[in-house]
């Protein structure tokens, strides 16, 4: 569809309200459980079911406004397709079974896999959670499975993020807020789409942009909406993120436009970088970007002659080359100019689910609670002594879901619980992925059924979700929210904080879980975050809910939050730090300066697979689609898998708007409807990646992107890059 009617569309939706004639009888606090923007709501409950939603006018964040998926969200909650009852497989078929039956079962799998080692287990989630869920499952995972294999699908989205940030200042954690782009001169935007990604956080923009003045720059291979309205759109060729922020620099330092004083005092590693840098001159990353030399120049300037500049970066950092890499190169920009840490200046990464920084702040994947370290031996410590368990226990190496899927590949790993995501189709090289997963025993614990991942499970758990249990979420800036329970779930689905529980009782470890509610969780959890980075002790529920959310570090009951990290230039960059980034040892607080030299992608289009493969998101749908296809007013806008093509191309092989083609690549191959526009370059597609193969009660379509994607990924932060691959175009007549 073309952008112009899309945003029409939209835009007549969200005029409308998007809720339904019912009066509620109860308005209840929550917050959006979509993206990490973390827009305030109330969710309007008649008889016990949610009847529609309306924007909180209080909330800082969003001050009532909410976008088209936050409007329809209530809709996700009643859906006929609710999993209401556990099934077990028998005879190849899945069944329904008793919660006694399904849960008994799982936990003898369990055992029987343990007996190899706690490497027999693998655990792959969401970034869909409450905090105290993932609190609480870091604490089964590490503290009473001791299982190094503990992932979730924000490994996809943010991990570069994450790994950037802490080579750059010593631990995680964005150190902007959203106030900073009502503030900024100038706001750029690396890699990341947030007029449809993040579309509350793009009508703030917007806004203070059309009363400030506020310049926009883009740097995005695709002509998005952002790049159509920006100042200047730098429509870098995919997989060179690295040259041109070297470049960059280059010209930073070369029209001093540095800030010589912050870099002596607050930074070390200046001169390798340097050493680094000399060797990008404009007219060198013109050849590699495809950029003009002169455009390069001139966003440098606009960078470096102004007072404040927000970085805002997103998919097209994390999911492309040098991914972790690249963050540090946006990190180095903000710190060689001095522009962190004071109002309208900050590297900001936008996070893309509702509680994905939770999982980071609490431990529910790789690292351990509080931004802990799992290879140094005194975090392990700390976590083991709180829990009252053997320090053996805590895992010291953990492992990503790639590495999951090898590790099943060869035997070692027996038992994989996926929780909240959907890998068949979210991971590269669908092929391998569901090869891998029939071969595994595998339990699902989803909202929804019928869903493409519980094609392969051998138990399926159904859960509660967003509306349905009280907890906490941390949104882009550092923001932890309070959503209240509204309705009651499904059948016999429970909330996965519950099933943590009951698991964790029945595996014989019910006392470390004993919470009465998430509320306990919490302060649990707050306890084990005093004196850190991210430290919640001066949180309450009661006060999350009066002052409109808190953001971290927030130590004592009169804290008011901290909307900036690193104000006195002083970073997180103590030693502890050292053993997982070798390099990087000193008790300064000063932040690490990268050099980082581009990289050939490791797949270029050829004669063969002519062209580049980008695949990305679009505003209607969210992951994929499990929720979003089951609220029709978002599914009516775009119901069916579609790839972006440049209209030269498009002639040239003779295709036709809306005709059906063959994407074929090294991985697989997919049929989807052509959309021809100039959002993307020649040679270039667009693809969205939030379609599967299964859709019942729909032509069976074969159009998930990830058939044709890499299963390669980022060095530093495993995160798989989505963003470079090639492929060719073939009409379906002609295959
Ligand atoms: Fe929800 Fe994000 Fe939309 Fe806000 S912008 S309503 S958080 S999906």
């Amino acid at each position: 569809m073309d952008n112009t009617l899309r945003q029409t569309i939209q835009s007549f939706i969200a005029e409308n309200n998007g809720s339904s004639k019912e009066v509620p009888d109860e308005w209840v606090y929550s917050t959006c459980g979509y993206c990490a923007v973390g827009c305030g709501l109330y969710i309007g409950v008649k008889d016990g079911q949610a009847v529609t939603v309306q924007g909180n006018p209080h909330y800082p964040v969003n001050q009532g406004n909410l976008c088209i998926k936050g409007l329809y969200e209530w809709k996700v909650l009643h859906h006929p397709q609710r999993a209401k009852a556990p099934m077990v497989r028998q005879d190849g078929k899945l069944v329904v079974a008793s919660r006694e039956d399904a849960l008994g079962l799982m936990v003898q799998k369990l055992s029987q896999a343990l007996v190899s080692g706690p490497s027999a287990i693998g655990i792959y989630h969401t970034g869909q959670f409450l905090l105290e869920e993932y609190y609480a499952l870091g604490k089964l995972a590490k503290g009473v499975l001791g299982t190094p294999n503990l992932d979730s699908n924000t490994r996809l989205c943010m991990s570069a993020a994450v790994h950037g940030y802490i080579r750059s200042f010593g631990t995680d954690g964005p150190p902007g807020c959203y106030a900073d782009l009502d503030l900024a001169d100038v706001i750029f935007v690396f890699g990341s789409n947030p007029a449809e990604m993040h579309p509350q956080l793009w009508r703030r923009i917007m806004y203070h942009r059309s009363q400030n003045g506020t310049k926009l720059i883009v740097a995005d291979p695709r002509s998005t909406l952002a790049a159509e309205v920006a100042d200047m759109h730098l429509a870098l060729r995919p997989g060179t993120n690295v040259a041109l922020l070297n470049s960059l620099v280059y010209v930073l330092i070369e029209e001093n436009l540095i800030d010589p004083a912050f870099i002596e005092t607050h930074t070390t590693g200046y001169e390798e970088m340097l050493r680094v840098v000399h060797s990008y001159p404009p007219e060198k990353a013109a050849e590699i970007t495809g950029l003009s030399a002169e455009a390069i120049r001139e966003a440098a300037l606009l960078f470096g002659r102004s007072r404040s500049v927000v970085t805002l970066f997103c998919q097209g950092v994390n999911q492309s080359m040098a991914a972790a890499d690249t963050v540090t190169l946006i990190n180095n920009l903000h710190l060689l100019t001095g522009k962190i840490g004071t109002p309208g200046s900050a590297p900001l990464s936008l996070t893309g689910q509702a509680s994905a920084m939770s999982n980071r702040e609490v431990g529910g994947s790789g690292f351990l609670p509080g931004f802990r370290n799992p290879a140094n031996p005194v975090h392990r410590q700390e976590v083991a002594d709180f829990w009252g368990v053997p320090v053996e226990r805590i895992p010291s190496q953990p492992r990503d879901i790639m590495q999951m899927l090898d590790m099943i590949e060869t035997g070692e790993l027996k038992f994989l619980w996926v929780m909240g995501t959907n890998p068949a189709v979210s991971l590269p090289n669908q092929e391998r992925v569901r090869k891998l997963l029939d071969k595994v025993f595998l339990v699902v614990q989803d909202v929804y059924y019928p869903m493409e991942t519980a094609v392969y499970a051998d138990i399926f758990l159904p859960a509660a979700q967003w509306g349905e249990k009280t907890g906490t979420y941390t949104n882009s800036e550092r923001r932890v929210s309070i959503g209240y329970k509204a309705v009651e779930p499904p059948g016999e689905a429970k909330a996965d904080f519950e099933i943590f529980q009951d698991v964790a009782r029945r595996l014989g470890a019910g006392e470390m879980f004993a919470w009465p509610s998430t509320e306990e969780a919490f302060a649990e959890w707050q306890r084990l975050s005093q004196d850190r980075p991210n430290d919640m002790s001066g949180m309450t529920y009661r006060r999350l809910e009066r002052e409109g959310g808190l953001q971290w570090p927030c130590s004592s009951p009169d804290d008011p939050g901290t909307p900036r990290l690193y104000t006195d230039g002083r970073f997180n960059t103590a030693a502890e730090t050292a053993q997982a980034y070798g390099q990087f040892n000193n008790e300064s607080g000063c932040a690490k300066l990268w050099g980082v030299e581009y990289q050939i992608p490791p797949e270029t289009p050829d004669e063969e697979y002519p062209f580049w493969l980008n695949t990305g998101r679009i505003i209607e749908h969210y992951h994929t689609r499990t929720k979003t296809k089951r609220v029709p007013e978002l599914d009516v806008l775009a119901g069916e898998g579609f790839v972006e093509m440049n209209p030269a191309d498009a002639e040239a092989m003779g295709i036709t708007e809306g005709e059906k083609v063959r994407l074929t690549s090294r991985r697989g191959w997919i049929e989807v409807k052509a959309m021809i526009k100039n959002t993307v370059a020649r040679g270039q597609l667009f693809l969205p990646f939030h379609f599967g193969d299964l859709d019942p009660g729909e032509e069976h379509l074969k159009q998930a992107a990830n058939h044709l994607t890499l299963d390669w990924v980022d060095p530093i932060s495993k995160q798989p890059i989505f963003k470079v691959a090639s492929c060719r175009v073939n009409k379906i007549r002609g295959v």
